[in-house]
């Protein structure tokens, strides 16, 4: 690893004065980015700590929606009662990642900004536009199991790997940024960027941007009616092949009268099309509707050979998750502990 600098402010002009210096990057839990520098993928010349900013509460908003810190580590989240009560999409998806150590370091901030899994991404000998820009895609016409069938460019086929985002992306949540030249929201839909000529680029933060929370509108119309369906290679401890958040409003005379719908695992970024959930107005929940929400989802897919199988497997899986969520919020949470807080190891 490249020596670097460390430094921990204590007040938040100070660290992004720190942050807007070449080569500098924010430091939450440290479980992404020590395994990039380990692996000498990303080489900061220095590191801003952000871990003793007051970053870390959840918090109602005015508005009645909630506001996650963006060093809230990703166990305190999941486990918050206002986030397992109202957003119990959110909760599912998070304890569908990872694993309990990892959960206790990891911040909802530093979840956002995880970059790809893609194996060559990780492997130095290798070009990838991602890590060299302009030096080329070692995915295309090689190992393509995990890669996107959606969004993808000539330049890069990888995926988003977070679970979390793709709860936040249905939840329509609002990414709070901080710089010196200002503070911004950022609507989550915009926030991850499709990879086109810049695959070097995973979302539109600007150098030395701080994410200092994620604001959630009110959701309660979704919360009893909402799945989180993660399919992947192992039952615990591995990345989404394909996975849905699924969310419905239904009325008293049973229709549809709100629905949301995102696909992780396929794209690089989780991925929403407007037209299908629309499709799901007015419809009775039921196997039709899912499978016409589905096509609609899906529409302009292609596979790359090994990963071939995601199209059919995500249509399915799209159908599964809104058959789930029509029957009632799952509550896979059956590993949680009695209190809020941090996860047994
Ligand atoms: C073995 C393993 C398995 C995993 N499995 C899953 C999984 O199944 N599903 C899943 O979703 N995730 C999974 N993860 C990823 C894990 O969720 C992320 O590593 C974690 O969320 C990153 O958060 P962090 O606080 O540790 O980020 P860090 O590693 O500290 O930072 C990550 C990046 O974000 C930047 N950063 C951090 N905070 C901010 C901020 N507030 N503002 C601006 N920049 C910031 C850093 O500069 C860095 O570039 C896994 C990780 C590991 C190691
Ligand atoms: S898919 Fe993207 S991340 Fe993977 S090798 Fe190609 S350019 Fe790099």
């Amino acid at each position: 690893m490249n020596p670097v600098t460390f430094h921990a402010p204590q007040a938040h002009a100070e660290a992004l004065r720190l942050a807007a210096r070449d080569g500098a990057a924010y430091i939450a839990g440290g479980t992404n980015l020590i395994d990039l520098m380990k692996e000498g993928v990303m080489r900061p010349a220095s590191l801003v700590d952000i871990n003793s900013l007051p970053l870390d509460t959840i918090a109602p908003t005015e508005q009645g929606g909630l506001l996650l810190g963006a060093t809230a580590r990703n166990a305190d989240t999941a486990y918050h009662p206002l986030v397992r009560s109202g957003y119990p999409l959110l909760s599912a998806a998070i304890l569908a990642g990872a694993s309990p150590q990892i959960r206790n370091m990891a911040s909802d901030g530093g979840n956002l900004l995880q970059r790809t899994r893609c194996h060559y991404f990780y492997d130095i000998a290798v070009p990838c536009n991602k890590r060299v820009p302009g030096s080329g895609c070692s995915a295309i016409g090689g190992l393509t199991r995990q890669h996107a069938i959606l969004g993808a460019s000539e330049h890069c086929i990888a995926t988003h790997p977070s679970d979390m985002c793709v709860a936040l992306a249905a939840l329509g949540a609002v990414v709070h940024a901080s710089s010196e030249q200002g503070e911004r929201r950022i609507d989550f839909t915009d926030f991850h960027r499709l990879p086109g000529a810049n695959p070097e680029r995973d979302n539109t933060l600007l150098p030395g941007e701080l994410i200092t929370a994620i604001e959630l509108p009110p959701a309660g119309q979704f919360a009893a009616h909402s799945a989180y369906l993660k399919l992947r290679d192992r039952a615990s401890y591995a990345f989404a092949l394909v996975s849905v958040a699924a969310a419905l409003d239904i009325g008293p005379d049973g229709t549809v009268r709100a629905a949301r719908v995102a696909l992780g695992g396929v794209a690089h970024k989780p991925w929403r099309v407007p037209a299908a959930e629309d499709a799901l107005l007015g419809k009775q929940p039921a196997s039709a509707a899912f499978e016409a929400c589905a096509e609609l989802l899906l529409a302009g897919a292609r596979g790359h050979g090994q990963n071939d199988f995601k199209i059919p497997m995500a249509r399915r899986a799209v159908v599964r998750a809104l058959g789930q969520a029509a029957a009632g919020t799952i509550d896979n949470m059956h590993a949680a502990p009695a209190s809020a807080g941090k996860e047994p190891l």
